[in-house]
Parts: structure tokens; C-alpha cells; sequence
């Protein structure tokens, strides 16, 4: 067995492929689709190493073929990571707060949490070869979703994450990829096609300009010596008859005609062979990149104001957009309301008991006793009548410690603390309103102490 042969025979088995010789036909079957992809070809493959054991559908390996480099290019990425992860240029949360200017707030954390997806890089090499010309080229794809897109590598750097990227399925991207390489090549194709079926239609009406002499020579001859024949006959020249049916027999016998048909139709095909179009595209190699998508975190703080902000951030579609939680409008300005809502200045007031800014959205409320515009934290409803008032216009019910707004108590006049009106009892003959405490027992006759002792 040759070294190349028991090359070939290791290196499928270590793949854990189906391996078995017929003859002098190395046959391998259960290839893994990894290298499949790698080498560009499906199995079985059937395998030589002679030329004299080629068959139409074996594959002869020799020292420059190109899936013997195929193998020891296998190798050599596999002992390697083939999969970079990859990080951008430019951080997106100092993209965030280069392009957007906080006016009241300040970013006070920031967190990035990356998710990474597989992206496919091929390169592949194309010969497109016609007459005596070769042109090479060289093609990097990248497939990502499952679709090609346009991706610029330089706009990123490798960045070192300690996981993996499931085992990826090269096979459905390497073959949208090796499709696309058509495209890439398709005006070499086309230049190539026309500058052949140029010159394949000039040496055709060449060969055909002339085998039309040859037979217009032959029809000639055939016409001159008949006209011999006849005039031979009119004299009785029995040599010259005999000479002129020799030389008409040697036309008909050896079909001279169909011979230069034939003839022509070899050279017509023969030309047709030569100016063949042959596209080769070879799979160079192979990287698999982990390319992020980032949930990005940002706390602004500023008085009164705290707001985390979730940020979905696609490198592949990378959109900042940030707009006016009222009015929807995109802000590079961001002010912040009390509730923490974004907000544009025209969608901004402020309250005119703590002077704080509250957008539209939280909607400034105005206080039922005192009028004033004023933010959440500055207003309550009162549990009785539903009102909201500020709070200067609240107070609490000393009794039961619960919180109504001023209209809903009532003051005694003799602690002078507020209660609920039903806790306050008036004295029949002076009017005056005590809470139930300070009115005591003795207001069971409906008169308070002072009205009593005088009675
Ligand atoms: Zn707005
Ligand atoms: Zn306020
Ligand atoms: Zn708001
Ligand atoms: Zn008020
Ligand atoms: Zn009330
Ligand atoms: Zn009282
Ligand atoms: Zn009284």
C-alpha cells in the first residue's frame, strides 16, 4: 500500500468514516458532514492512488491533489479552534451615551450581556478556464440565519469567552454559500462565454468556408471529366474513355463527398471541444465565528429619578433609537420624568410644590383645594370623598391615624387635633366641636363641661 494510500485510509477512520478497499478502490462511506463541507464533495467517496485504477467515478489522489490538501488542511483547523468569537469595534453602551445626551439624569451602571450566534465564513477559490486562459479568483462569503449577507469582519475584534457555540451544522450554510459563488464569478462567466462563441463562430465558417471549396472542387472535377467522357465517346477514344471512367469511379467509390462531410463535422466538433468553458470553485476554508447580540443595561440616576433601561442591540442591525415615552418622537436629548419615563423637553412640566419634571404620560395632576399642578409624589386621593389634593390640604385623623384630605376633618376645638366628623361631637348650647376623648363622659346631656356647670 502506498504512503498516501494508508494516509488517506487513517485519516477517514479517524473520522470514524466507513472504510473498506475493492480492489484497488478505497471506498468510504459515513463521512462526517464537517469534512464534507470542508472538502466541498458528498460521499462515498471512492478513492485511487494510480491512474491506471481510475474509474469514471473515483477520485485519484495524488501529491498536489486537491482533496489530499483537503485532509491535511482537515487536520491542521482541527487541532485549532476554528470557532472566534467576535466582539465590536466600538462598545454599543459608549455608542449609547456618545450619541445621546442625558440632561437630568446620569448613567450611573451599565451592563452588557452577549448572546452568540453562529456566523459562517467560506472562502472559496474559482478557475474559470477557456482556450489557453485560467482566471483565478477568490471569493469570502458569509452566511448567517441561514442567508448570505455582507459582513465586515474589520469592524470587529476576537474576543476570548469561556463557551462554546452548539456544534454547528455547516452543511445547509456551505451550500447557500457555494450557490452564491456563481453570482461573484458571473461576469468573468459571461466575458469568457462571449469571447469563446466569437471565436468558435469564426473558426467554424472557417472550416465550413473550407470543405465548401473542397466539395465545389470536387463537383468541378466530376462535371469536367464527364464533359472528357462524352467528347471521348463522340471520337471512339477508347484510352481516354478508360481513363475518364477510372478517375469518375475513384469520385464515387471512395465517396470523396461524404468523406469531406465527415471530415467537417470532426473539425466542427473538435472546436466546439476546444472552446469549452470549464468553472472549478474549491472550498478554501472554513471559520465559524460567535457573533453577539447584547442585552444591554443602563441605570440613569438623578433627584428623585431612577430608570434601568433594557436594550435589545443586534451588531447586524444596529439601531439606537431612543424616543419620547409621551410623544413618541426620537430624542438625542433625554430628560427623565419623576416616574423615570424618557421624555422630550416640549413633553415635560414641572410640579409646583417639589419643582421636579413630570412628562405627559404620568399626566400633572392638579390639586382639587389649592389648584396647583403637581406631580405623583406630591398627591394623594383622599379614602373619603376620592379627591386628590396636595399636601397642604391633607391631614390624618389623630384617632385612627388614617390620612384624609382637610376637608374630610374636622378640628377639635379643645385639643385641637383633627378627626373624623363623626368622632366630633357639637355642645348643644355653645355650638363648640370636641373630639370624643375631650368631650368625655359628661357629654352624655349633649352640653360640654363649660355649658354643664353653667346650667
Ligand atoms: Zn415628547
Ligand atoms: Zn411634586
Ligand atoms: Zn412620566
Ligand atoms: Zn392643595
Ligand atoms: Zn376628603
Ligand atoms: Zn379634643
Ligand atoms: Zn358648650
Amino acid at each position: 500500500m502506498s504512503e498516501l494510500a494508508r494516509f488517506t485510509e487513517q485519516f477517514f477512520q479517524s473520522l470514524n468514516a466507513q472504510v473498506s478497499w475493492k480492489g484497488a478502490v478505497l471506498e468510504v462511506t459515513k463521512v462526517p458532514e464537517a469534512f464534507e463541507a470542508w472538502a466541498g464533495k458528498k460521499d462515498p467517496f471512492r478513492f485511487v492512488f494510480a491512474s491506471e485504477d481510475e474509474q469514471p467515478d473515483t477520485d485519484l489522489i495524488t501529491k498536489g491533489s486537491f482533496l489530499l490538501k483537503s485532509m491535511t488542511s482537515y487536520l491542521e483547523q482541527k487541532g485549532q479552534t476554528t470557532l472566534t468569537f467576535l466582539k465590536p469595534l466600538s462598545d454599543p453602551l459608549e455608542l449609547i451615551q456618545k450619541s445621546l445626551s442625558f440632561k437630568n439624569t446620569a448613567v450611573t451602571h451599565t451592563k452588557k450581556f452577549p448572546t452568540y450566534k453562529p456566523l459562517y465564513e467560506f472562502t472559496f477559490a474559482t478557475t474559470v478556464s477557456y482556450l489557453n486562459k485560467k482566471e483565478q479568483s477568490m471569493q469570502t462569503l458569509y452566511i448567517f440565519n441561514n442567508q448570505r449577507m455582507l459582513f465586515d469582519v474589520s469592524k470587529f475584534t476576537p474576543e476570548s469567552v469561556s463557551q462554546t457555540l452548539p456544534t454547528p451544522d455547516l452543511k445547509p450554510s456551505y451550500e447557500l454559500a457555494k450557490a452564491a459563488t456563481r453570482e461573484g464569478i458571473q461576469a468573468t462567466i459571461t466575458k469568457a462565454a462571449t469571447e469563446l462563441q466569437e471565436k468558435l463562430t469564426k473558426e467554424h465558417t472557417r472550416i465550413k468556408a473550407h470543405y465548401e471549396n473542397h466539395r465545389r472542387e470536387v463537383q468541378l472535377t466530376t462535371q469536367k471529366l464527364e464533359l472528357q467522357l462524352k467528347e471521348a465517346l463522340k471520337e471512339n477514344n477508347f484510352l481516354k474513355i478508360a481513363k475518364c471512367q477510372e478517375q469518375l469511379k475513384q469520385i464515387t467509390t471512395t465517396d470523396l463527398l461524404k468523406k469531406l462531410d465527415d471530415e467537417e463535422q470532426f473539425f466542427l466538433v473538435d472546436e466546439r471541444q476546444k472552446h469549452a468553458l470549464s468553472v472549478d470553485t474549491k472550498l478554501v476554508s472554513t471559520t465559524v465565528f460567535g457573533l453577539p447580540d447584547y442585552q444591554l443595561e443602563l441605570g440613569l440616576t438623578g433627584t428623585n429619578i431612577h430608570r434601568q433601561l433594557n436594550i435589545s442591540y443586534s451588531l447586524l442591525a444596529p439601531q439606537l433609537i431612543f424616543t419620547c415615552e409621551s410623544c413618541a418622537l426620537p430624542l438625542r436629548d433625554v430628560w427623565c420624568c419623576t416616574s423615570g419615563h424618557l421624555s422630550c423637553l416640549p413633553c415635560l412640566a414641572g410640579c409646583d410644590l417639589c419643582r421636579q419634571p413630570v412628562c405627559k404620560r404620568c399626566r400633572i395632576q392638579k390639586c382639587e383645594s389649592c389648584g396647583k399642578d403637581l406631580c405623583k409624589n406630591c398627591t394623594s386621593r383622599c379614602t373619603s370623598c376620592l379627591k386628590v389634593k396636595c399636601a397642604t390640604h391633607f391631614g390624618t385623623d389623630y384617632i385612627t391615624e388614617q390620612k384624609r384630605c382637610t376637608s374630610c376633618l374636622k378640628t377639635c376645638t379643645s385639643c385641637t387635633k383633627q378627626t373624623i366628623p363623626s368622632s366630633i361631637k357639637a355642645c348643644d348650647k355653645c355650638g363648640r366641636a370636641y373630639c370624643k376623648p375631650c368631650a368625655g363622659a359628661s357629654f352624655q346631656t349633649g352640653r360640654c363641661k363649660g355649658c354643664r356647670s353653667n346650667y
